[in-house]
């Protein structure tokens, strides 16, 4: 057994010696050391030997319940008692019929339709393949091109890895990926334009407009993008005006546009799906991390009904599947999470708590030499540092500044989620914030304090 890295600093052993060396896991960072967690309770991960971590990011936003709900177990346990597996191509299970209709009961308008897989990459490769499958049904053979933004990330699978842009991630994979271009983020912090949010005439929205022409509308099957930036930049939230005129770019050229709400739907920003405060309906809706919040791996694609009905009014099914979808545990816990939401009423609490967060985190780090920029929506919030706050100027990347401050973090007891997002072509310094929605006013102060004495720290 390998003892916790914080003891070994204290001892003065090398970093290098922090690595879990008697084990068979090819694990994600072999130089890491990752303390075996041994339970959960509420917002609380708890290691083998009893130190307490407070999960303000639900691991890569994933645990929005919190840990250990009995109320989710007990419907995972119930189904197992049931029937633990059938395969989708034989049979249906009343947990995914009951789940769909949840899903979209809560969908803007004509999302009726959900497509499960059991995760958030392959909801958005469904997706891709869904919306190529049908332009074929639609006589429109030549449309095959999936357009993405810089600043975003839709999942390490090669398609959905091709559609996204975060170059670290993409680099050496670069020749197996599929070409098409990628348009400006919108990212009014640092706009790629240098305008103000009050001037700037959505310059990044016409980009689309631009990135359609060069490539040929005709060629051209959907364009996708989180509601609100994740995994590569903490928590971007557009410009209000944006998704409108997106949505107007996309129906001018025959696009299909895509909401990659893996990370922002099901109650984390305030609101069932997060494309909903922006006013406009996507064609197809990507979910999974907070629809088992973590219990079971789930995700699910919703679907329009004219791109399902165009499948069944010329009798052809779209050619695609996985072994796994449909997973009656998986939508058993989704069910369940969904009624656990309802009940507590979480949504409305992820609103509310992001305020109260957005408030204390200015309040606490507003000023601070090396914040840039406090952003997010409901439970769903970034932070982006700096070296030099009037310049904007990013730290040195091999300071890796975000990756000091999680570990410095993560020896106080507080778990967040940092990254390294591309910052004027280079990385700069985020974390995301993204605590269970059944989190308290008190572990909110815990939160703040812990996160500030930890940048302090990391200085
Ligand atoms: N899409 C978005 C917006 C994500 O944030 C992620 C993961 O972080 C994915 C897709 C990929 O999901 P998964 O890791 O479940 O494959």
């Amino acid at each position: 057994m390998v003892e916790p890295a914080q003891r070994r600093k204290r001892r003065g052993v090398s970093p290098e010696a922090d690595v879990n060396d008697d084990t068979h896991v090819f694990y994600r960072n072999p130089f890491s050391y990752y303390p075996t967690v041994a339970r959960g309770d509420g917002a609380y991960l708890y290691d083998e030997y009893g130190k307490r971590y407070l999960d303000a990011c639900g691991g890569a936003v994933v645990s929005s319940l919190g840990h250990s709900v009995p109320e989710v177990v007990a419907a995972i346990k119930e189904q197992l008692d049931h029937v633990e597996f059938a395969h989708t191509s034989q049979f249906t299970n009343a947990a995914q019929e009951k789940l769909a209709r949840m899903l979209t009961d809560r969908a803007p308008g004509g999302l009726n339709h959900a497509y499960f897989v059991s995760g958030g990459s392959e909801a958005v490769e469904s997706a891709m393949k869904l919306a190529r499958a049908y332009w074929v049904q639609m006589g429109r053979p030549d449309k095959w091109m999936v357009i993405g933004r810089d600043q975003s990330y839709h999942g390490n699978t090669l398609g959905a890895l091709a559609a996204g842009g975060n170059r670290w991630r993409r680099a050496i994979y670069e020749p197996m990926l599929f070409k098409a271009p990628r348009v400006a983020p919108c990212f009014c912090y640092r706009c790629p334009y240098d305008k103000k949010p009050e001037s700037c005439g959505i310059d990044c929205a016409e980009d689309l407009e631009r990135a359609i022409l060069e490539a040929g509308p005709e060629k051209v099957a959907a364009f996708i993008a989180e509601p609100i930036v994740g995994a590569t930049a903490g928590a971007l939230v557009p410009h209000p005006d944006y998704f409108r005129r997106i949505r107007e770019i996309c129906d001018k050229y025959d696009v299909l546009f895509i909401a990659d709400e893996v990370m922002t739907g099901l109650g984390r920003c305030g609101s069932w799906y997060a494309i909903r405060q922006f006013g406009v309906v996507p064609d197809m809706l990507c979910l999974a991390k907070g629809l088992a919040a973590g219990f079971v791996p789930v995700g699910a694609t919703l679907v329009h009904d004219r791109i399902v009905d165009t499948f069944s009014s010329r009798r052809h099914i779209f050619q695609h599947g996985h072994t796994y979808m449909g997973h009656p545990l998986a939508a058993a816990a989704g069910v369940a999470v969904i009624e656990y939401m309802e009940t507590h009423r979480l949504v409305e609490k992820s609103r509310k708590l992001g305020d109260e967060l957005l408030a204390r985190l200015h309040e606490a780090l507003g000023e601070h030499p090396h914040v840039g920029d406090i952003r997010g929506r409901g439970l769903f919030v970034g932070i982006e540092f700096v070296a030099d706050r009037d310049s904007k100027t990013p730290f040195e990347p091999e300071l890796a500044f975000h990756r000091v401050l999680r570990e410095t973090a993560f020896d106080n007891g507080l778990v967040i989620y940092p990254m390294g997002g591309t910052v004027d072509g280079r990385r700069g310094d985020h974390a995301l914030i993204a605590p269970p929605f059944v989190i308290t006013r008190a572990q909110l102060g815990r939160l703040v304090t812990l996160l500030v004495k930890s940048i302090d720290q990391t200085l």
